[in-house]
């Protein structure tokens, strides 16, 4: 098949380089295309985009076989040379950031502009990343033993095998890969079977940027398929995943025959917390970058907003001048504030929590419905929702749609426990202007990051990661690249003549 039968038109006459439109996946430094194939469809108009090869367990095995032959030397690549390499692709995606963007927003549907933000953001990861592989260190240690010296090495841990999520189809490859690459491990990806098109263009680049063959591979087909592959391989010897919490577990599970070390990045419930003395207008400008970025579709959106009930009219008015400014629309188009949600089965399952919210008495105060027919792809709605009860299922599941739902709870203690009565601890955002209260909430919530007066928590600087059943490690600044390493001591004796 030719790249045009594999791809739509409208999807190739977008890119000005059309080589970084690759749908077989990247094994060994070659492309690889697999017995079957499946569709990628554009969720903003239900079309198909591309034809995309699944390379089955065979390609998993091809994949884990390439990059336990590469680990062997890559990881006596000097870090300066790793960084010099990671810095090529780097400028690479940034020399293609409009091209990515587009793939991006045709494969995911987030507003063009929000696909330029991501890129940029996943790219900020590899220059950091390329940055402190220079500066992993270890320590001298005084050892209790007489004629001896003792020392730390941080050594890569191996081959990481990564399943990333379609919501952020590059920064999530980034933010896990770059830091690995920089520590030293070789890598096997496999992207959400939505958004492989944005894997397969980063691994254009670094094919580009002389990456060596078998340090970046890429596979992309049946999860249930390629999974167990991956946490099972002996060779393997870490599981790196950013996706839903059902998930996260089962390969919990089956990465624990292995001992193998796992780093999860799973569902949240995130509160948004306004007290009494927050400035509304920052607050509302909060819950709209919190709760309505990627149409709700990120697992630190805002998903249940808790306001002191003396502000709580006053910040619902000002939500909803708000929410009706929004246009959703398709992500190309200048002007669409919000891109569809992923599929109609989103839809379902959002506008199924929206209807329930209703029944069990909350007031709809703007939107409540799907856009599917107005607009002709996975729209729904921008949405309001208050008076509901923080026990309906709107406030106990994650919604990954673009639904605000108020909350009204009176004391500070009875928010931190409502804030707190979920299983999951990912993010949490507190509004207030009381030093005090900023301290006492922020260390009184169970999650992994708090926000205060601040809708975003992410950065390549920062330690990105949950709690509770929201995860285990911690991606981003050194502790991202902390993570792909093994803490070894060695004990020199005998050094007295
Ligand atoms: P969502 O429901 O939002 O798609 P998932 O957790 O199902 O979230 O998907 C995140 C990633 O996990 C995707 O790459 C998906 O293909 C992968 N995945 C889903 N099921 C499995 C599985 N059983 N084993 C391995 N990977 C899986």
């Amino acid at each position: 098949m030719t790249i045009a039968e594999r791809i739509s038109d409208s999807l190739i006459d977008r890119l000005s380089d059309k080589t970084l439109l690759q749908t077989d996946s990247f094994v060994d430094g070659a492309w690889m295309s697999g017995e079957r194939r499946f569709d990628v469809s554009n969720p903003a108009d239900n079309s198909v985009i591309a034809s995309v090869g699944d390379v089955g367990e065979a390609g998993a095995h091809q994949a884990v076989a390439a990059a336990a032959r590469a680990f062997e030397t890559w990881k006596k690549v000097s870090p300066f040379q790793r960084a010099a390499l990671l810095m090529k692709w780097h400028k690479l995606i940034l020399e293609n950031l409009d091209d990515l963007a587009a793939i991006l927003t045709t494969e995911m549907g987030k507003t063009l502009t929000e696909a330029k933000g991501e890129i940029l953001y996943g790219a900020g990861f590899i220059e950091w990343s390329a940055e402190e592989g220079k500066r992993i260190m270890g320590e001298t240690l005084t050892p209790p033993f007489p004629n001896s010296r003792g020392w730390t090495l941080h050594q890569p841990i191996g081959v990481v095998a990564c399943i990333t999520p379609w919501n952020f189809p590059n920064a999530m490859i980034t933010r896990k890969c770059a830091p690995a690459l920089a520590a030293g491990c070789t890598m096997v990806i496999k992207p959400a079977p939505e958004t492989p098109l944005s894997a397969l263009a980063l691994a254009e680049l670094a094919k580009r940027a002389g990456i060596p063959d078998g340090v970046f591979n890429v596979v992309c087909g049946d999860a249930q398929k390629i999974g167990p592959v991956l946490t099972g391989s002996s060779e393997v010897r870490m599981i790196g995943f950013t996706g839903s919490t059902p998930v996260g577990k089962l390969l919990m599970r089956q990465a624990a025959d292995g001992v193998k070390r796992v780093a999860l990045e799973l569902g949240g419930n995130a509160p948004f917390i306004v007290m009494d003395d927050a400035d509304l207008d920052a607050a509302a400008d909060g819950v709209v970058a919190s709760k309505f970025r990627v149409s709700g579709q990120t697992c630190v959106s805002a998903n249940r907003i808790i306001a002191q009930p003396a502000i709580a009219d006053a910040l619902i008015e000002k939500l909803k001048e708000r929410v009706d400014a929004l246009k959703p629309g398709n992500g190309f188009e200048a002007g669409s504030d919000l891109g569809p949600l992923i599929h109609h089965e989103a839809v379902e399952r959002v506008d199924a929590l929206v209807r329930s919210a209703r029944d069990s008495g909350a007031n709809i105060i703007a939107g409540g419905a799907p856009l599917v027919d107005e607009l002709g792809g996975a729209f729904y709605a921008p949405t309001l929702i208050e008076g509901g009860s923080p026990d309906m299922d709107l406030a106990c599941f994650e919604i990954f749609g673009p639904v605000a739902s108020v909350y009204r709870v009176e004391s500070e203690a009875d928010i931190v426990k409502l804030a707190n009565d979920t299983p999951y601890g990912l993010a949490a955002y507190i509004y207030t202007r009381d030093i005090n209260r900023v301290h006492r909430l922020s260390e009184a919530l169970e999650y992994g990051m708090v926000g205060v007066n601040a809708p975003m928590v992410g950065s390549f600087s920062s330690p990105f990661g949950g709690m509770k059943e929201s995860g285990i490690g911690r991606e981003g600044g050194k502790w991202g690249v902390e993570e792909f390493t093994e803490l070894k001591w060695v004990i020199l004796g005998g050094i007295d003549q």
